[in-house]
């Protein structure tokens, strides 16, 4: 029986309630399909450890979850501690030594969701592939005369040859499965040197992709063709500011925060992928059992899917959409008054009902 290893980090605030959900339906997930088996690490990062402790993970964090296939993450970040601490202390490492350099963030309206936009679920259903480690996310830059009237702070965008062909081919190759279109975010009308250079690769890579169509879109003009023509959209390769801009678009688009997924990939699987829902640690709705779990069930999806059991992943998005469809148990962020354990149960049982 193949055994998978996952690291479990819940996190902070409602990460906990949601992740919980999570286990749970993996639980269900191999219980129905057999064949395989999970062995989990858990491991309580994030801010309580940080208060602790002062790291938001052990120094020898990154090597305890190197021995993992893939790491299931909730959310991190409280009040009183830096947002930046959070971000820095524990997701960003984890993204960049793992080389999780696809993140992959699908935009779909789920069946039964009203989203913000006069769109039904067919009209709603593309990815995002965001490069994930470097662009304007590569932590370069400096301040200068710091205190005076001539300071200047510096944020370099570093893009490289190596890093942007492989998230272009990623992408190209993702459309190829899908709608074969691609749409390149850009914004090389303002910056000369970076964009100028992400469109010359592009179109570069495009050459070995004859079959997939093409469009390169100025990234604000991009924004709202998210929200006039999502039906026209397939798949959209970005970069790592943009792409963080774009999928935070997305989401809304899906109708809640709550509802959607992330992973952070590692596609050659020299390292563990980390999933996850794309929500924060949300302080305001923590604690009362209300948190959606749909983001953190999805993203569980994903992981299966990624992990090579693509029909018990389809199996819990299948059960998903059959609850949001039907209507009975939703969240408060999506009008209803179900809390967070009655989705994840009326997921579960749906996935018994599909089975
Ligand atoms: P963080 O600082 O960790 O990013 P945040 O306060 O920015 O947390 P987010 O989770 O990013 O919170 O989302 C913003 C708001 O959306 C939350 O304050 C909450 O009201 C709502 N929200 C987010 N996730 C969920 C969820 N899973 N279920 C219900 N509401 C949610
Ligand atoms: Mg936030």
């Amino acid at each position: 029986m193949r055994k998978y290893k996952i690291a479990v980090i819940p996190g902070d605030g409602i990460g906990v309630d949601v992740i919980n959900e999570g286990l749970k339906i993996l639980e269900t997930a191999k219980e129905l399909h057999g064949g395989f088996d999970f062995e989990y690490t858990h491991l309580p990062w994030g801010c309580e450890y940080y208060k602790k402790t002062g790291r938001m993970m052990p120094e020898d964090g990154l090597r305890i979850l190197k021995d993992h296939e893939a790491i299931y993450l909730g959310a991190v970040g409280f009040p009183g501690v830096p947002d930046h601490v959070s971000l820095w202390g524990l997701l960003l490492p984890i993204r960049k030594e793992f080389d999780e350099y696809i993140n992959l963030r699908p935009i779909k309206l789920l069946k039964g969701i009203q989203g913000p936009l006069r769109k039904g679920p067919e009209d709603i259903d593309f990815v995002v592939v965001r490069e994930n480690v470097e662009g304007e996310y590569s932590g370069v830059g400096g301040l200068a005369y710091q205190g005076t009237a001539s300071e200047i702070a510096l944020q370099t965008n570093v893009f490289t040859r190596f890093g942007t062909e492989r998230v272009m081919r990623y992408a190209f190759e993702l459309a190829r499965k899908r709608k074969k279109k691609l749409i390149s975010a850009t914004k090389s009308n303002a910056l000369n040197y970076s964009m100028v250079f992400w469109d010359r690769v592009f179109n570069e890579v495009a050459k070995d992709y004859q079959d997939v169509q093409t469009q390169v879109m100025h990234v604000d003009a991009l924004s709202g063709y998210f929200i006039l023509h999502p039906e026209r959209i397939d798949v959209v390769v970005a970069s790592n500011l943009f792409g963080d801009i774009l999928t935070d678009l997305g989401s809304a688009m899906q109708g809640s925060i709550g509802i959607a997924p992330g992973a952070n990939i590692n596609p050659e699987r020299k390292y563990p992928s980390m999933f996850e829902p794309v929500h924060g640690s949300a302080p305001d709705v923590a604690g009362k059992g209300i948190a959606n779990p749909i983001g953190a069930i999805w993203a569980a999806s994903m992981m299966l899917d990624f992990l090579g059991v693509p029909e018990a992943a389809k199996l819990i998005f299948d059960a998903m959409e059959a609850v949001t469809e039907e209507g009975k148990y939703l969240t408060v962020d999506l009008g209803g008054n179900s809390t967070t354990q009655e989705v994840g149960e009326a997921i579960r049982n749906k996935m018994r009902e599909l089975v």
